[in-house]
């Protein structure tokens, strides 16, 4: 590819056939799994103000704090790229009604995360998620658990595995947040800098740290769901077991907190070994964020796109099984039949048939040599002769054989 000095920008990527029919296969089949379940699609602005993601994040996670594409326009305004759904299909939830109180919303499209770029993470990457609005309740959560097992068959992805954890209410988080402090503080100074302001600033996120000190520190800490009530062991008893009765396996993995702070009870990922150290496809969880005087409950998920696509391909799935049908290729022989190709293919066109022709006469050998490199599976040469009877020469590329037809037996064997 030649270069240029106008390139996309690092960790960002056109994306083009052959690998886009991939991407249009996933989002045509989870369009239709969300219709099943009854999600409709909210498409909401790429770009909102800084304080919208401040406001519904947390200002001390990592995504607000380090990796968002934030500028000032011209009037002075603080703006953001989105770096995740949630926040945005939330403004849009809190914007409504009634209508809004029962709010089934998916979306689908890019986001922005200014992260060092390497496998499994790009500065634009692309999520196809959901929220469901509505009171905590463990069969909500179960609910959108199974259409996401439901979304990755219908995908045709082998092999990935859920991890589930809760994470409690809010009224409980100083408490285990405390419980988490008092249990590390003996060994504070043996944690790394940045382990030490997330110890203040986020204990959480120390859980899931993959750093080795902090890791053999936390091994001896109590988990969350120890340090929770019985009442938030038993939401996430209940999510088990509905899932169970869904026959859907989950693990229970004590060790995931996510990276928001937005998230009540259930949280999980989805992960998949085909994928190396960036393993996570998915990350869901419930939430209660409070936005415009309104506190919004919801649950919900968002897929990775570029990470799905990894995997499949992990598995042997490749883009090119997505390429669409070839077209019916039209050969002309001479200017007059190259005319009435022109609007023969109109016609086709307007009633459902994929087709294309040269738009210069040109020899007959040049153009079989066209429809052969796009696969034509179906030629119709029109030249003078068949002009004047008023017929098409049909040629079936793969067998090699051909016949003669007239247009309502050439519609019919197209239509
Ligand atoms: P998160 O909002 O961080 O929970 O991310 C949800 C999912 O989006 C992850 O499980 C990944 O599949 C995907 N994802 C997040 N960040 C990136 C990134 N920088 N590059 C590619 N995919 C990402």
């Amino acid at each position: 590819m030649a270069s240029s000095q106008f390139q996309p920008i690092q960790g960002m990527s056109d994306i083009a056939p052959p690998d886009v029919y991939i991407w249009q296969m996933l989002e045509a089949r989870a369009r239709e799994v969300f219709a099943r379940y009854r999600f409709e699609e909210v498409r909401t602005p790429v770009l909102e103000k800084t304080a919208l993601f401040t406001h519904s994040l947390g200002d001390t996670t990592d995504v607000v704090t380090k990796e968002m594409y934030s500028l000032e326009d011209r009037g002075g305004r603080k703006l953001s790229l989105r770096p995740e759904g949630t926040a945005g299909s939330v403004r849009y939830i809190a914007s409504g009604a009634e209508e809004t109180a029962n709010a089934r919303i998916y979306y689908m499209g890019p986001m922005f995360r200014c992260e060092r770029p390497q496998a499994g993470r790009k500065r634009q990457f692309h999520q196809i998620g959901l929220e469901a609005v509505g009171a905590p309740n463990p069969l909500a959560d179960a609910e959108v658990i199974a259409l996401q097992i439901n979304l990755l068959s219908a995908w045709g992805l082998e092999g990935a595995k859920i991890r589930l954890n809760t994470i409690g209410l809010p009224e409980e988080r100083a408490a285990v947040l405390e419980g988490l402090r008092e249990a590390i503080r003996p060994r504070l100074s043996e944690l790394p800098e940045d382990a030490q302001q997330r110890f203040e600033t986020n204990v959480l996120r120390l859980l899931d740290s993959k750093d080795p000190i902090v890791q053999e520190i936390i091994a001896d800490v109590p988990s969350v769901t120890e340090l929770l009530s019985d009442e938030s062991r038993a939401y996430l008893d209940t999510v088990v077991e509905t899932l169970r009765g869904l026959e859907i396996d989950v693990e229970i993995d004590t060790s995931l907190v996510r990276g928001l702070d937005y998230y009540v009870h259930t949280v999980w990922e989805v992960v998949h070994d085909g994928l190396g150290a960036q393993n996570a496809l998915s990350g869901g969880g419930r939430y209660r964020i409070q936005i415009d005087n309104k506190t919004i409950d919801g649950v919900g998920f968002a897929m990775g796109v570029e990470r799905m696509i990894a995997a499949l391909e992990a598995t042997g799935v490749t883009a090119e099984q997505f390429a669409p049908e070839p077209a019916v290729f039209l050969a002309s022989l001479g200017e007059t039949a190259l005319k009435e190709n022109l609007l023969l293919m109109q016609t086709l066109r307007q009633r459902g048939v994929a087709c294309e022709m040269e738009l210069t006469a040109r020899k007959i050998k040049a153009q079989m040599k066209r429809a052969n490199k796009f696969g034509a599976k179906t030629v119709i040469i029109r030249g003078d002769t068949e002009l004047e009877k008023g017929i098409f020469v049909v040629k079936n590329m793969e067998e090699g054989t051909q016949q003669e037809v007239e247009l309502p037996e050439l519609m019919e064997l197209l239509i």
